[in-house]
């Protein structure tokens, strides 16, 4: 541990983290990026997975898939958390070293499948020194409380506005059994609490010790969600993306807006894209989903769509009032700007259970009718 965490550890253990008071009631403080769901929404409008997740749900559970991890190189592994039975949709990343870390822990549904694939790369559990999630929706968090159980020595790193639901997760999860009903356990399972002392609470900047004078330079780069953190490998060039630069659809090679409700706000989306421009990442590791080594092109698409996506919805809302027939005339356009995505409807909908088109248009709704705005985004 660095002398920042043990700084920070030593704090928690005395009092709880007075930031760890959220700076809004947690009805929906941080679901996961943007399913189909919404606040006192039908069930229904949760499942938007129906008839999706692959012929086989046996990645989530019963355990591991030989195919299932990519040696991405300098020690490296991408893990398919298999997330609702979907292939490639939720990646955690394992920084192997002689201070081993996992990026994302995906959901409490995946941590079976992230243990054996962890054990199968050699990693037992006294091994893991850190968990380290770069925001805490359920599809990046939800697995912390049973991951930090099975290896009880890794210190879990989170933002420090995230940090107080992974202690006392019982309002979030309670919140997202009343949004998700029964596609809650189908899709995540409940967060577990973690310890507090467990858990080390970074601010705007700190660093994760990998050994051998590797780091994690972690920075806070909200905009999907408040408290989103950055991760750049000090060794490697490597970015680890969380959401912040939307998701990345590797079969066919193109970004999309995550933009979900409550938190999504365009400008801080904006100043965090270029802050990671600037870090000159050599390569982006995106939680959704993999790597990709156009970091310019890829972080200026981003930027592109984000403009485009918050554009659509002003349009919509400039011909309706109604929410749901403004999602309706964003996704017609959608369709019609993104032949080779809509293409393939096996995409269309694992990527519709993870990021939706509603959920999209929520947060950007949202956003635009905060207290202050006048409707628009800044010009
Ligand atoms: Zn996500």
């Amino acid at each position: 541990m660095t002398a920042f965490m043990r700084m920070d550890l030593s704090r928690d253990a005395e009092k709880p983290h007075p930031s760890l008071v959220p700076p809004r009631p947690p009805a929906l403080e941080g679901l996961l990026c943007a399913a189909s769901h919404r606040q006192n929404a039908p069930v229904e409008n949760a499942d938007a997975t129906a008839g999706s997740p692959s012929e086989s749900d046996e990645g989530e559970g019963s355990g591991a898939h030989a195919t299932d991890v990519v040696d991405l190189g300098n020690d490296v592994f991408m893990i398919d958390t298999r997330m609702g039975g979907y292939e490639g949709i939720t990646a955690s990343y394992l920084i192997k070293g002689s201070k081993p870390c996992l990026v994302e822990t995906g959901t409490a549904r995946s941590a079976p499948v992230v243990l054996a694939q962890l054990a199968a790369l050699g990693i037992d559990p006294d091994d893991l020194a850190t968990i380290v999630v770069t925001h805490i929706h359920l599809d990046h968090a939800g697995g912390v409380g049973d991951l930090a159980k099975l290896f009880p020595r890794a210190q879990v790193v989170v933002h420090e506005r995230g940090a107080r639901h992974l202690a006392d997760p019982a309002k979030l999860v309670a919140s997202a059994h009343r949004v998700f009903g029964e596609a809650m356990d189908r899709l995540f399972g409940d967060l577990l609490p973690t310890p507090a002392e467990r858990l080390t609470v970074l601010g705007d900047k700190g660093t994760i010790d990998l050994g051998d004078g590797r780091s994690l330079a972690a920075f806070h780069n909200p905009g999907h969600a408040s408290h989103h953190i950055g991760l750049f490998d000090t060794l490697t060039g490597d970015l680890y993306t969380g959401d912040a630069a939307g998701v990345y659809i590797p079969e066919t090679a193109e970004v999309r807006p995550s933009t979900p409700p409550p938190d999504f706000d365009l400008v801080l989306t904006l100043n965090s894209l270029h802050r990671m421009s600037e870090a000159n990442a050599t390569r982006l590791l995106f939680s959704h989903y993999g790597p990709v080594t156009d970091v310019a092109s890829t972080l200026d698409e981003s930027e592109a769509q984000l403009h485009y996506w918050v554009e659509s919805v002003e349009r919509a809302r400039g011909e309706t009032e109604d929410l749901d027939h403004a999602i309706a005339l964003v996704a017609e356009r959608d369709r019609a700007g993104r032949a080779g995505f809509y293409a393939d409807r096996g995409v269309v909908e694992k990527y519709e259970a993870l990021s939706s088109v509603g959920a999209n248009v929520m947060g950007v709704a949202r956003w635009l009718d905060r207290p202050g705005g006048d409707g628009l985004a800044p010009r």
